[in-house]
């Protein structure tokens, strides 16, 4: 009986478990962040088969690095890491609000109204540029326990998935500007080329 009930204690332990990574700065973060230019950037990321504890592992050592780097958002490719898996925190203030874990995320309806707004990206620090993009979407994916999930996206959680699958197809945000002279401008500016953009 005391058996049982610890297992079933244990299984229900594992149902909840998730990830839980602390948001403050780590001085010497687990992942290096590619920069604009490097090619690892612009690679088609793999769909990942099975969700265990080394893609947990994963989620976990991005997360650190992406609240190291003050982001709310990234993508493995941005590691060096060509898996379809990206994290994202809009509430990185708050110690007790949980990330999301986004794996093998696909974009199954995207409303026909747009929005315009200034992105940035951990991969090219400090340029920050107006990109149109869809409002809202749908997307499938599965959760750090590869549990099959469903959202309605709109606002900035809709800009910054986006964002990130992008980067999972090897697109960066530059790549979307539409105001070429201020894009160029900008990456000159920070120590970019814009050589490094791609026209999509
Ligand atoms: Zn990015």
């Amino acid at each position: 009986m005391a058996g049982s009930f610890a297992q079933l204690a244990k299984k229900a332990e594992q149902t909840k478990a998730s990830i839980s990574v602390s948001k403050e700065p780590d001085q010497s973060p687990p992942l290096e962040i590619y920069k604009l230019g490097d090619e690892v950037l612009r690679n088609q990321a793999g769909r990942i088969s099975k969700v265990d504890v080394s893609i947990r592992d994963l989620a976990k050592d991005m997360l650190t690095s992406m609240y190291s780097a003050k982001g709310i958002g990234l993508a493995a490719p941005q590691v060096g890491i060509q898996k379809r898996i990206l994290v994202i925190d809009l509430d990185i203030e708050n110690p007790t609000t949980p990330p999301y874990v986004f794996i093998n995320p696909e974009i199954i309806s995207s409303s026909a109204s747009i929005d315009t707004y200034e992105e940035g990206c951990l991969s090219i620090p400090a340029v920050y540029l107006d990109v149109i993009r869809p409002a809202s979407i749908k997307l499938s994916y599965r959760d750090e326990m590869g549990r099959p999930k469903k959202m309605n996206a709109d606002g900035l959680m809709a800009r910054c998935i986006q964002h990130e699958i992008d980067h999972l197809n090897g697109v960066l945000f530059v790549d979307r500007v539409s105001d070429k002279d201020k894009l160029k401008n900008e990456l000159n500016e920070q120590g970019f080329h814009d050589k490094d953009v791609k026209s999509i």
